[in-house]
């Protein structure tokens, strides 16, 4: 079967340039970071002991740091920073077993001092797809300069229009704009929205204004609770529900996985789930199922691959005394 593998591989990195893979419960999954395409071979089930050992995806939180605060904001508020030669060094772990992409945040990553260089590291020494998430306040024209090439997609968040978003954020709407149009010229871009009982009407807005500015996605993230807001309520839900039937925009919508029961979406990856999909690591190098999650294993010396199997032998064990 490796044989096969192999050829499949050299076949078409031949023809679309050089492909990574991984092997999952549904198949072999090709990746292009550049273009970001996805092939699927889902034509046969690999066996357990051949699946890729990192998630998919895994975000990371290179500070707690941020110069905005949101009231929906769940980032953790004491200080912590991650050295840039720690990340690389789990980064290498994670795409060597497999993982496809990583994605930078916070807090907000460009308050980093070194988050050009991990940036620039990160896509020069290993074959991850570099993506973070930013308010965008910070996307100076030097910057953008220093950051292209190293990004292969970049995520802005635009919670609602004009004065709604200067509610939600606490800054002026029209520097968002510029941030905008900076992050347009960087990478391929997608916008995030946190849909809460003001956001959801501005929907469409938000859809429009993700249009004219390029972004290839749209992505819905139901609010979560903090000590200042209650999560996204059932009204709420439902007018999202309406709104996401009814829309027929150009830009691609995408949803977190909290929040998305009960809207059609389109899972190509449906057997892969809970830590091979995804992983979490926070500004104390905490790993964790998500960013919510309050189970973590501490990487230290050991490394990424050895804190997963840990956190996956607790969560085993959690599971089991509730069953
Ligand atoms: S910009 Fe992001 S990290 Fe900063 S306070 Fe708002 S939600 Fe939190």
């Amino acid at each position: 079967m490796m044989l096969i593998l192999l050829l499949l591989w050299i076949l078409i990195s031949g023809e679309l340039g050089v492909m990574k893979f991984r092997i999952g419960p549904n198949g072999v999954h090709f990746f292009d970071r550049n273009t970001g395409l996805n092939v699927l071979l889902d034509e046969f089930c690999p066996h357990q002991t051949v699946w890729s050992k990192s998630p998919r995806q895994v975000s990371v939180a290179l500070t707690n740091l941020c110069d905005l605060h949101c009231a929906h904001c769940f980032a953790p508020k004491h200080k912590a920073l991650l050295h840039a030669d720690q990340v690389l060094t789990w980064l290498k772990e994670l795409d060597t077993e497999g993982c496809l992409g990583i994605g930078f945040g916070g807090g907000e990553p460009t308050l980093h001092p070194d988050f050009v260089d991990i940036c620039k590291r990160a896509a020069g020494e290993t074959h991850l797809a570099v993506t973070f998430t930013t308010h965008g306040h910070r996307l100076t024209q030097p910057l953008v300069k220093n950051l292209k090439g190293s990004i292969h997609f970049a995520r802005i968040s635009v919670d609602g229009i004009g004065h709604t978003y200067e509610e939600q954020r606490g800054r002026q709407f029209s520097s968002l704009l510029r941030g905008i149009e900076s992050i347009a010229k960087l990478s391929p871009f997608g916008i995030n929205i946190v849909i809460n009982e003001r956001t959801i009407f501005e929907l469409d807005a938000v859809a429009e204004l993700a249009q004219q500015f390029g972004a290839s996605e749209l992505l819905l993230l139901p609010q979560q609770a903090t000590n200042a807001v209650a999560s996204m309520d059932e009204l709420v839900g439902r007018e999202l529900q309406n709104w996401v039937s009814n829309y027929r925009g150009k830009v691609r919508l995408a949803i977190s996985e909290v929040g998305a029961s009960g809207l059609p979406i389109c899972d190509p990856l449906p057997n892969e789930t809970g830590l091979q999909a995804y992983a979490h690591i926070d500004a104390s190098g905490i790993l964790r199922t998500s960013s919510y999650s309050t189970t973590g294993m501490d990487i230290e010396e050991t490394g990424v691959m050895s804190a997963l199997k840990r956190l996956r032998n607790t969560l085993e064990i959690k599971q089991g005394t509730q069953t």
